[in-house]
């Protein structure tokens, strides 16, 4: 192994998770932080440990010349920017790789095509991935776009090329609305991300989120570990999420997984990355890509045994795929809940002093977390506090143990996401599996009442 000392840009549970990941593997590490997070398990845990600024993440986390200053000062020969903040950034995946450092993500240039939603999405019709009916490409005259819109049938989303984190949408109902929908979508596009440029698509009115995982080795190889259910959202953030989909066959999964890796394959993609899909009657259309490891991709561990993060290690090192496609086998269930620190109810943040805390634990029970009693969250950050994930030999095996260890944990002093969890895993449409996009939004709407 060439890599030696890995810094881990990020924060919380996944910096934590890269750490251990890099030191099973006999790798040292370095951590980042900013001057709130001093005190965090993985900087405790890391080798070196170096402070880049401020809480405000834009001069922390985000601040990629005190990330090189650190890594030159520690001598470390390679960066894994988590998921989030930099591990996105083609401009800084370039950097990194300018200064001689193994970056452990995508070619930057795959970064930048899969960043950009119209590109991706031509990117992808082209590898010969399903699309959304839509736009071909951006649109930005309402008499083009209505012409589309009329041959695709309304409703439609308008979407910004350059959106994410869900924004930047707006659905149409008819033409009478198009063309002012389209100048506010531009409109907030333009002040959100810096450009303006939106795109049309058919809007589909009761899908699932149903996403790929796939590595490829750079070099033209590629596999697939199957497919993640993320259907259970909340002003699409994802809540709970699943492996296999309860929808989804293994001759499903095989067929498309196949067209995923080839796509993939066919591109040169090394490292990590997602395909999502919307899934409705049967059907999968592309919506993006993500070009990194993602939050719920203990799941996919749980049932293949891959440890991704060991994986995206040994492909930035050079290294082939440590799995070939045959051997991969999908093996019983896995559910993962955000465990956030939160208003079970009304969802406002609940930073603080963590006062206790106990994790559950015994057979097929993992937590991804950086807590311990004494810990103070920090309020500047996203809220999840803690990932756990269960694995059962069915589905159903999987939620009485997934109860069973939500009943053990105790995160005392601040609210959490656990009692939302708890209900949700008695919910009957939860239950047998079918449930879409919009279920939990109406679930809580119904709750409330
Ligand atoms: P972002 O990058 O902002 O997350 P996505 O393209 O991944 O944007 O879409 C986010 C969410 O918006 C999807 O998970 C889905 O809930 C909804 N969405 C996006 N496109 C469509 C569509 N064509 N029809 C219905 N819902 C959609």
């Amino acid at each position: 192994m060439a890599i030696k000392r890995l810094l881990i840009a990020n924060r919380g549970e996944i910096a934590l998770r890269i750490h251990r990941a890099a030191h099973e593997m006999g790798i040292e590490t370095v951590a980042v932080h900013s001057t709130a997070d001093a005190d965090a398990m993985h900087v405790r845990l890391a080798n070196h440990a170096v402070c880049i600024g401020p809480p405000a993440a834009k001069d922390s986390y985000l601040n990629m010349a005190a990330i090189i200053s650190a890594a030159e000062i520690t001598q470390a020969d390679a960066i894994h920017p988590g998921y989030g903040f930099l591990s996105e950034n083609a401009k800084f995946a370039e950097i990194v790789e300018a200064h001689g450092l193994f970056w452990i993500g995508p070619k930057p240039e795959h970064i930048r095509t899969m960043g950009d939603k119209v590109e991706a999405k031509r990117t992808a019709g082209a590898l010969g991935l399903p699309l959304v009916p839509g736009s071909d490409g951006a649109v930005s005259d309402p008499v083009e776009a209505k012409a589309i819109a009329a041959e695709i049938g309304y409703p439609v989303i308008i979407k910004a090329a350059s959106g994410g984190g869900g924004r930047g949408m707006k659905v149409c109902t008819g033409p009478d609305d198009l063309e002012s929908l389209m100048q506010q979508a531009g409109n907030e596009a333009k002040s959100a991300f810096g450009d303006a440029t939106v795109y049309l698509e058919k809007y589909l009115g009761n899908p699932r989120h149903i996403e790929f995982q796939i590595f490829g080795d750079g070099k033209g190889e590629a596999i697939h570990l199957g497919e993640r259910d993320c259907s259970l959202q909340r002003r699409h953030q994802k809540v709970l999420e699943e492996a296999p989909s309860p929808v989804i066959s293994h001759a499903e999964r095989d067929r498309m997984g196949g067209i995923v890796a080839r796509a993939m394959a066919d591109m040169a993609y090394r490292g990590a990355g997602t395909i999502e899909f919307l899934w409705e009657d049967g059907e999968f259309y592309f919506i993006e890509m993500n070009t990194r490891l993602q939050v719920e991709h203990p799941v996919t561990e749980a049932i293949t045994g891959v440890d991704l993060v060991r994986e995206q290690i040994r492909i930035a090192d050079g290294k082939p795929l440590s799995v070939r496609q045959e051997e991969i086998e999908f093996k019983g269930h896995a559910i993962e809940c955000r465990i956030n620190a939160e208003d079970p109810f009304n969802f406002t943040p609940s930073p603080g002093l963590v006062t206790s805390y106990h994790a559950a634990g015994g057979m097929h029970v993992r937590v991804d977390s950086g807590l311990y009693a004494g810990y103070k969250i920090p309020p500047y950050y996203d809220s999840m506090i803690a990932k756990l994930i269960v694995y059962g030999r069915t589905r159903e095996g999987c939620i009485m143990r997934l109860r069973r260890a939500l009943e053990e944990m105790v995160i005392g002093g601040v609210k959490t996401s656990i009692p939302l969890h708890q209900r949700l895993l008695q919910d009957p449409t939860f239950l047998d599996g079918g449930y879409t996009i919009k279920y939990l939004e109406e679930w809580l709407a119904k709750d409330a009442t």
